[in-house]
């Protein structure tokens, strides 16, 4: 029989749970009731007593890690935790988000456990009698189905990948467990973030906002509208709260001396040799659609273009609706609606 832990950590407020490790118990959940099996949720925070209460609709048994120590992202304590808290559910399946704090421990620890660990996972499946993890490869062209007997079998579970378990929070019970900490050599002194606003590319939002080279070419006027759609870019994405994303040719343009869009990068860039990001929705600008730029939409459930060119790769099956329209006009009408929306 086995026994599945689902680790979790908070978020930064230190006292909720990040969404992604809301994400893995929703998984764990599932996967219990599959193998009927028994769910243990790990929680690892300075004081886990409010994250522990918003898991109390589980059911599960709840085992946490707590003290200053734990507060901050730090290799040495997250591994002593994640381990101490697998050594007491005695687990033989760890299902752990893909969170930059349980992703560079999390291998560490299944090598502490001797066990095995697999990562970006996207689904797990126990409908038959093996647990099946699902994965990617190769830049999302090549979709692997992984058992293994080895246990414990860590899984790093990519973020998007399932519904954030929600539930009311209701008083819990939790196991706390004694974690030996190594000696700690790092201090963390403070966090340091990019300047709000200057953040364009936002993995939790619900739409996906690409630029295309139209927006940096000649327009019907016979001249280039740069500075125009810098304001109208950064004036949808601050209405919409949408992630942005980029073409190839836009992003490059940066290195042949033009008048680019200061804020993109080619971290923006979407396509095969760019992201793949997850979100519900996606716009397109300005951009044709050819094929080494669309494979990086795979994941974007609702696809929307607007391109001056009938003939683009969106119309051609790549996008469910297309505007065949002007986006400099539309952007600007859109944001005056979204503006007028707000007031
Ligand atoms: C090996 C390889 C890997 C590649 N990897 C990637 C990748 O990862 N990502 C990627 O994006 N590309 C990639 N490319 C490049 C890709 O093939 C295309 O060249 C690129 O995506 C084109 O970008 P674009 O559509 O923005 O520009 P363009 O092809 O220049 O299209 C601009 C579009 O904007 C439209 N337009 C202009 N003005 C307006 C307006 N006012 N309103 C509406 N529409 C307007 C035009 O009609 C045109 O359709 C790769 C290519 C190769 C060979």
């Amino acid at each position: 029989m086995e026994s599945i832990l689902a680790l979790t950590h908070t978020d930064e407020t230190g006292s909720a749970l990040s969404k992604p490790s809301l994400e893995a118990v929703t998984a764990g959940l599932v996967l219990a009731a599959q193998l009927k099996a028994s769910l243990t949720i790990g929680i690892v925070a300075a004081d886990p007593a409010l994250a522990a209460n918003s898991l109390a609709a589980t059911c599960a048994r709840l085992l946490a890690v707590s003290g200053a120590a734990f507060a901050e992202p730090r290799y040495a304590t997250a591994a002593a935790a994640c381990e101490a808290l697998c050594r007491a559910a005695n687990a033989t399946i760890v299902l752990a988000p893909g969170s930059s704090r349980f992703a560079r421990v999390a291998a560490g620890v299944a090598h502490r456990l001797n066990g095995f660990i697999d990562t970006h996972i996207t689904s797990l499946d126990a409908a038959t009698e093996n647990i099946e993890a699902t994965r990617w490869f190769y830049r999302q062209r090549i979709e692997a189905v992984l058992s293994r007997d080895s246990r414990p079998w860590f899984l790093l579970l990519d973020a998007g990948t399932h519904a954030p378990f929600t539930a009311e929070a209701a008083a819990a019970t939790v196991e706390q467990v004694p974690v030996e900490l190594p000696e700690i050599r790092t201090t963390v002194t403070g966090l340091r973030a990019p300047q709000q606003g200057t953040q364009t590319i936002r993995p939790d939002a619900k739409l996906l906002f690409v630029a295309g080279a139209g927006w940096t070419k000649k327009q019907p006027d016979g001249q280039t509208h740069v500075p125009e759609a810098a304001d109208l870019i950064l004036g949808f994405l601050r209405h919409a709260s949408a992630s942005l994303g980029s073409s190839k040719s836009l992003v490059d343009q940066g290195g042949e001396g033009n008048s680019v869009l200061p804020f993109l990068t080619h971290l923006n860039q979407i396509g095969q040799t760019g992201a793949t990001p997850r979100h519900a929705k996606g716009l397109s600008t300005c951009c044709h659609g050819e094929e080494p730029h669309v494979v990086g939409w795979r994941f974007i459930s609702e696809r929307r273009a607007i391109s001056l060119d009938p003939n683009c790769g969106w119309t051609r099956g790549k996008a469910d609706v297309v505007y065949v329209a002007d986006a400099f006009q539309v952007i600007r009408k859109l944001n005056a609606l979204l503006e007028a929306g707000k007031g």
